[in-house]
């Protein structure tokens, strides 16, 4: 039996460290919170269908302002009382002060929330525009990290980012950085999204060479448009592959096929880094459960599965 299941059976849900030194592999979904009643029903649709899966945690973000932020409250209350998921709600620390940061803590833990991963975020509206803290808040995810530890029992995840931070000037500082918010009390990473097992390895190996072993869990997201390739560096902070970049062209004008060709690379992707070690595979759904399902669908019957 999994560390999951007898958890739950003496009463409380297991934090995502504990899932982590019980030595099972983590399979997790995100979801961010909708601004529609469709984009609400669309979202439970989602978590529906994939709590079927029994992954080890659903994690859901944390908007750049305005209502969106209460609706991540509360959908991870749902989540905790509603469904049989372990969530991990985002915390950002844009426009917050310190003292609004706890009172953010506290609702997450009256949620029943053990799991939070803390993050700066980004300036709203323009997430590459100049980073202004908040006067009476924190400059760093670092200073949240430890903040969040002295609020309570947390388990605390941070984010990685295996082409470096766009605002980090070099490989080395955002290494060094990583190393420092682990080191303040992180107990697990989700890295940005990326698109070749080797360019997470590269990462891991320079968090390890800094004596870190903070488990680092990839972030996936499988391309289903072609429209997705001109996005992906502003969402992962790198220009898409050349040579992957090729392979979609080829099928660009066939919708069908370019979702195909997504989820085979996500499969080979996601098999490279089970193999190579990795904790686990952190899925982004965009609040849609089926192109992640096939891949979760193709993992499994390769002999990996959750809680193994
Ligand atoms: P930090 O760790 O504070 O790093 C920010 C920059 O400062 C980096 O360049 C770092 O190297 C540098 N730095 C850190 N510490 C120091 C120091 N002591 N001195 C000097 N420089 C330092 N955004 C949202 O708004 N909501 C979300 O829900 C959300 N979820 C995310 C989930 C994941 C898995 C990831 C990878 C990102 C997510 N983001 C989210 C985006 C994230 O908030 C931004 O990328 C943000 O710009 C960086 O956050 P961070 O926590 O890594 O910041």
């Amino acid at each position: 039996m999994s560390l999951g299941r007898s958890s739950r059976l003496i009463g409380r849900a297991p934090t995502v460290r504990e899932l982590l030194a019980a030595g099972d592999r983590s399979f997790s979904f995100e979801f961010f919170p909708p601004k529609t009643p469709e984009g609400e029903r669309q979202l439970w649709r989602a978590i529906r269908e994939l709590e079927a899966l029994r992954p080890t945690f659903v994690s859901v973000t944390y908007g750049a302002g305005g209502s969106t932020r209460d609706r991540t409250v509360e959908i991870v209350e749902r989540i905790t009382h509603e469904t049989t998921l372990t969530p991990v709600a985002h915390c950002t620390a844009v426009n917050h002060s310190v003292r609004e940061l706890r009172h953010l803590i506290g609702r997450f833990a009256a949620a029943g929330v053990r799991n939070i991963l803390a993050l700066r975020g980004d300036p709203p509206g323009d997430p590459t525009g100049e980073w202004v803290k908040h006067p009476e808040g924190v400059e760093y995810a670092e200073e949240l990290v430890r903040l969040i530890r002295l609020s309570g029992d947390f388990c605390v995840g941070v984010a990685a980012f295996p082409y470096k931070h766009p605002r980090s000037p070099s490989i080395e500082s955002d290494t060094e950085y990583f190393v420092r918010k682990c080191r303040a009390g992180a107990d697990f990473a989700i890295t940005q999204m990326f698109f070749r097992a080797e360019d997470y390895l590269r990462l891991r190996d320079r968090v390890a060479a800094k004596g870190c072993d903070t488990p680092i869990i990839p972030g996936v997201m499988p391309v289903t448009q072609y429209s997705t390739i001109a996005r992906s560096e502003q969402l992962s902070g790198a220009p898409f592959p050349a040579e992957l970049a090729e392979r979609f062209a080829k099928v660009a004008h066939d919708p069908a096929a370019v979702r195909a060709l997504g989820i085979e690379h996500a499969v080979e992707m996601c098999r490279a880094l089970l193999d190579e070690g990795a904790p686990g595979i952190h899925f982004i759904t965009f609040n849609r459960s089926s192109a992640t399902r096939e891949v979760f669908q193709a993992l499994t019957p390769a002999g990996v599965s959750v809680g193994a």
